[in-house]
């Protein structure tokens, strides 16, 4: 039996071409970039380039981006390298943040939620779009004010979940983090960007990264990462395209009278997601069949997946423990077609 993947925010298949660029680069480009023999200089140009041509779409300078391997370890360089100079003072988060954005927080002395920004605010953290309930969010309104009076305000963008689905800007932020694993790019390569003259230090010690991410690069990844960013403008449109095709599902399951409800349904949102709330229910064992009957769906965020725990994006929006318990997200790969959607929908219906 085939099997149907709604569940591109957890990650999504490399595109072909980023398999083809990865396996060459391990065949051909194997060579440690900091080596100063040829083979290592044949690398170290390979990642210069590949850094050019990210910083050329994200119209921002080579200089600032840092490779990483992770977003939750770029939101952890980020966030830990800022904590020296800045950790005695508060930081305002997004409440619904990922927890590789919460996590390297707990170092900070205060920590309050968005929207309440502190007067001697030091760092704001929102992520673009919410990885479980795709709703889009933008930086809090009038940091200005609180920059003038608190001094340095680094604020920090978490664009995992947008890029390649939505536009992304940079210009009301002071620091970001890509993934590449969530836009057909391979696992191994994210992104930090740094907007120059930050007070940050990195903390993984190494020459590598201009000093400011110790370890060797990953090369393969990092260019496979190239690949998948010379694609995001056409992923970004077939994204675009799902909008449709997602408020048919909705508008099909909300149909039968059953207690459904769409969270975030009002508001802006990533295209290809839906949060979905089958009140009563129980979400992990409506995951499970739904997995029998093959179809890849998740409870909410893949980090939970296994945990029993509710998911604290979803208690954020004022939902009870129960009601989280009972929620699904699915979210479709940008070659979702409407017949596979249609499919989902005949097996939740058979199923709830
Ligand atoms: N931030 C958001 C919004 C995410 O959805 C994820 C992954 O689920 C991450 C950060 C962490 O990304 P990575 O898997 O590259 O560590």
């Amino acid at each position: 039996m085939s099997r149907l993947y709604f569940d591109a925010n957890a990650t999504t298949p490399p595109h072909p071409e980023v398999v083809e660029t990865v396996r060459r680069a391990m065949v051909e480009d194997w060579a440690n970039p900091t080596s100063t023999h040829r083979e290592g200089q044949r690398a170290r140009f390979r990642i210069e380039e590949a850094r050019r041509e990210i910083a050329a779409f994200l119209k921002v300078a080579p200089g600032e981006l840092v490779f990483c391997a992770s977003a939750t370890e770029a939101l952890h360089l980020l966030i830990r390298g800022l904590h020296p100079a800045l950790g005695s003072r508060p930081a305002a988060v997004f409440p619904g943040e990922h927890s590789a954005c919460l996590n390297p927080l707990r170092d900070w002395l205060h920590v309050s939620w968005l929207p309440e920004v502190p007067e001697d605010c030091a760092t704001v953290v929102q992520m673009a779009a919410s990885n479980e309930t795709g709703i889009l969010y933008g930086m809090p309104p009038a940091l200005d004010a609180v920059r003038i009076k608190a001094g340095e305000l680094v604020r920090i963008k978490d664009c995992c979940q947008a890029w390649g689905k939505v536009p992304v800007d940079l210009a009301d932020c002071d620091a970001a983090v890509f993934s590449g694993h969530k836009m057909g790019g391979p696992r191994g390569a994210a992104l930090l960007w740094l907007r120059p003259g930050l007070p940050w230090e990195p903390i993984m010690e190494g020459p590598q990264e201009r000093r400011r991410r110790g370890g060797t690069e990953d090369l393969p990844a990092i260019l496979g990462l190239a690949t998948a960013v010379r694609h995001l403008t056409e992923r970004q449109a077939m994204n675009a395209a799902l909008a449709s095709v997602r408020d048919a599902f909705e508008a099909e399951i909300t149909s039968w009278g059953r207690d459904i409800e769409i969270i975030g349904q009002g508001s802006p949102r990533l295209p290809n997601t839906s949060c979905v709330l089958f009140r009563g229910r129980n979400g992990e064992a409506l995951q499970v069949a739904l997995d029998l009957a093959g179809f890849a769906v998740s409870t909410g965020s893949a980090c939970h997946s296994g945990a029993v725990k509710p998911s604290h994006a979803i208690l954020t929006l004022g939902y009870s423990s129960d009601d989280a318990r009972s929620v699904l997200r699915f979210s479709m790969l940008p070659d979702a077609r409407p017949d596979e959607v249609e499919a989902l929908a005949a097996a939740i219906r058979r199923l709830t």
